[in-house]
């Protein structure tokens, strides 16, 4: 059965030149608002043909890396700049990002485990359905910029995932490379079944993934990392003009084989981290320790790397459940291709 149209109007011609700032339109109906509407900020920059670019952040909404550059970017970006058409959405998951939460709290929606979303669906999945059919197919190159949130801290990477496609897979990895962030990698995800990622690729679309810091803040440094990416991003797919700007050090390859790169607890307690990100680690090497908040005198339980690698992920809090993930630990390697 074909899905009705989505909900969402756009208050934006995505096909006339120049730079418009406006609205997509959801309609809603609750005791703050009986004809109401999420309204989720949208800047279309076009300048006639050429390729086209989705940029997002948001996603999940306490990831203020990428929210924080594209707001910036749709400030300042000028159609005489651009060749085709870059759509800005800086705030994927608008409840969310108002609420300084990763989920919305409309509905307790992920948007990206929404994927590829219902018209018909809560909230955050006909958000979903909006990127995944009305967006996405605009579109020929999508970059998804997130971070660790108020959870975790990440390495700063971009990422393509691994595709049966090959092809794809090679466009993915060499925009992940131009990028310029101090990591590109080879990304596994837990479970890839509903993300944003999965519904972009499907589609044969190029996609970028990045994480690009943490913690649900920015520093001068992950948002320069973030902003420069998103130039070189603009440049690498003929979208602007200009050098690529790429980081002093040579970039780091790494790879995630495999589910063993997460490292999740056990227990319930307070967590101690011996490594810093970006820390390299020796199969065995304790790399956290949890203590029993409910007493002294208790030893700690160990966990130990089950792989030579790098830390590009912790958990940010030190409180810490079962379940959590404490660390991800990456493979270093000489080359992605
Ligand atoms: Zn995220």
């Amino acid at each position: 059965m074909s899905k009705r149209p989505s909900p969402i109007s756009a208050t934006v011609d995505f096909e006339a030149d120049g730079v418009q700032h406006g609205f997509l339109k959801l309609p809603i109906s609750n005791d703050e608002s009986a004809w109401g509407a999420v309204m989720i900020p949208v800047t279309v920059v076009k300048n006639g043909e050429g390729p086209s670019a989705l940029l997002t952040g948001g996603n999940h909404g306490d990831e203020y890396e990428g929210i924080t550059a594209l707001m910036k970017l749709a400030n300042t970006l000028k159609a005489e700049d651009v060749r085709g058409r870059v759509i800005i959405v800086p705030m994927m998951n608008m409840p969310a990002a108002q609420a300084g939460r990763r989920t919305s709290p409309m509905d307790g929606g992920n948007l990206n485990r929404s994927f590829p979303g219902n018209p018909d669906g809560s909230v955050t999945e006909k958000i979903a359905d909006y990127f995944t059919r009305t967006l996405v197919p605009m579109v020929d190159v999508v970059l998804d910029l997130h971070s660790g949130g108020r959870t975790l801290d990440i390495v700063p990477f971009a990422a393509a995932h691994r595709l049966d496609d090959k092809e794809q897979q090679r466009r993915a990895m060499e925009g992940a490379k131009a990028f310029g962030a101090p990591t590109a990698m080879l990304m596994f995800e837990l479970d890839a079944a509903k993300l944003f990622d999965t519904a972009v690729e499907s589609q044969g679309k190029i996609f970028i993934a990045t994480e690009l810091g943490g913690g649900g803040t920015t520093t001068p440094e992950s948002l320069a990392i973030t902003e420069r990416g998103v130039r070189n991003s603009l440049i690498h797919y003929g979208l602007i003009e200009g050098e690529l700007a790429l980081p002093e050090k040579p970039q780091a390859y790494l790879d995630m084989p495999d589910a063993a790169c997460y490292v999740q607890s056990e227990h319930t307690g307070l967590l101690e981290l011996t490594l810093a990100i970006g820390d390299a680690v020796q199969k065995g090497e304790v790399i956290a320790r949890v203590y029993d908040m409910t007493r002294t005198g208790a030893e700690p339980v160990e966990y130990r790397a089950a792989r030579d690698g790098v830390l590009i992920a912790r958990r940010f809090p030190s409180q810490v459940n079962m379940g959590d993930t404490i660390a991800v630990i990456g493979v270093v390697v000489d080359s992605l291709d």
